[in-house]
């Protein structure tokens, strides 16, 4: 697969580290999708338990709503909620535009204007730090017209251990040219997950597999004596995983008549966008919610302030939230047996890896649960960058997590 050596966006770094900024540490974020926060201690897993004793790890960090792929990848790097930075789920559809969005349809990912925000990756090279990535969630759209310098084109048939030997090779160039800012991405554990339930050896084999993965990245960051002191190594998850099967499901069409109903996006929660005005939307939700005991239909505007879940049109009219395990969507389209997510965040089920080694971090201590938002804003910090404005997650508040624990 060919390298995309990042077409130089205006305000890009172009692939050169600018000079005043060449002693900044490096940060390596992974992301090991669907990789549920007590897997850690579940599974036995020496490469996790080596960056968990030299730094920091948490109890769980808590996803943005919808507990999805997307919508927390994106969250991860841009320090906003779903309605903020538009990634609303891993499909939508926007009625403004009158388009769809879909995580598989490979024209609307590399398409900037359906993404706001900024990610880490155009904050560090907008002010002179080289980004990489192989493989991240809106790294292969130029938003803002900047792209890292180093990326790829999506390609989950790509060998972990060959995403870990170009991740170390760029960690290997002079340091003119050294990323200082690398996300990388595996999924592996979440497929696992989906096809087996959490709870299943096939998940713990996964997760062994991966830790391999991780072993032979630490192992190679530990021979780069340039790197290997000044380098933070971020674990993350973008969400859990639960049960679900067809016991647990609701046929959407047995519950109201569909004319005039879009349905976007069915599963653990439903986004209807619906024909026929506010009066229409509000005898809809009530329908549902009368026949429904496992979830509960809300107009958009009246969606829980927990989930952060209103601002966007692309949410739709009725969002359907289901309780953990249920599903809901057309009857004739139950789901298998096995593992997935979207639920409500606050659920433990959908917390996600968080661990965290690297300068300044003292080894082996533990923070309770903090929200996925305060990434974007602590790895800025870290890299001695200005952070974006107006984003959801505040400067400093995993800093003095990590800090208390230190105490
Ligand atoms: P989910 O359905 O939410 O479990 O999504 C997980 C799936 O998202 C993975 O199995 C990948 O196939 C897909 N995925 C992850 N990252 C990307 C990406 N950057 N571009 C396209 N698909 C991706
Ligand atoms: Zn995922
Ligand atoms: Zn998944």
């Amino acid at each position: 697969m060919a390298l995309c050596a990042g077409i130089l966006g205006a305000q890009g770094t172009g692939g050169v580290n600018a000079l005043s900024q060449r002693d900044k540490p490096y940060v390596v974020m992974i992301s090991f999708d669907g990789f549920r926060a007590d897997y850690l201690q579940r599974i036995g897993l020496p490469n996790f338990d080596r960056v968990v004793q030299r730094g920091v790890r948490s109890v769980g960090m808590i996803p943005v709503f919808p507990s999805k792929t997307f919508p927390n990848h994106y969250s991860l790097v841009t320090g906003m909620y779903s309605e903020t930075h538009g990634l609303v789920g891993n499909r939508f559809w926007d009625p403004e535009r009158n388009a769809a969005y879909s995580m598989s349809d490979t024209v609307a990912v590399l398409d900037a204007s359906w993404y706001r925000g900024e990610p880490i990756w155009a904050t560090a090279e907008k002010q002179g730090l080289v980004a990489a990535s192989f493989f991240w969630v809106a790294s292969e759209a130029p938003i803002g017209g900047v792209r890292p310098s180093l990326w790829k084109k999506y390609d989950g048939r790509v060998a972990n251990e060959a995403r870990v030997d170009s991740v170390l090779s760029w960690l290997a160039m002079p340091a003119d040219r050294r990323p200082h800012m690398v996300t990388m991405y595996f999924s592996t554990v979440d497929n696992a997950g989906h096809a087996s339930g959490p709870l299943s050896p096939q998940v713990d084999s996964a997760a062994k597999h991966l830790d391999g993965a991780l072993g032979r990245l630490l192992d190679g960051i530990d021979r780069l004596p340039d790197v290997k002191d000044r380098t933070y190594i971020v674990l993350v998850a973008d969400h859990g995983m639960s049960e679900v099967g067809p016991r647990w499901y609701v046929g959407l069409d047995t519950v109201i008549d569909m004319t005039g109903v879009q349905l976007a996006e069915g599963g653990t929660l439903a986004n209807l966008h619906v024909k026929g005005g506010a009066a229409r939307a509000a005898v809809l939700r009530d329908s549902i919610n009368k026949r429904m005991k496992f979830g509960r239909a809300h107009l958009r505007a009246d969606v829980p302030a927990s989930l952060h879940y209103n601002k966007d049109p692309r949410i739709g009219d009725i969002v359907v939230v289901m309780n953990d395990h249920w599903t809901i969507g057309m009857a004739s389209r139950p789901p298998r047996e096995g593992g997935t997510h979207g639920w409500d965040p606050t659920y433990p089920n959908m917390h996600a890896l968080f661990a965290a080694s690297g300068p300044g971090i003292a080894a082996g201590k533990v923070i309770p649960t903090f929200e996925n938002i305060d990434i974007y804003p602590w790895i800025a910090e870290l890299l001695g960058l200005k952070p974006a404005k107006d984003i959801d997650g505040k400067s400093g508040r995993l800093k003095r997590l990590i800090e208390a624990a230190q105490k």
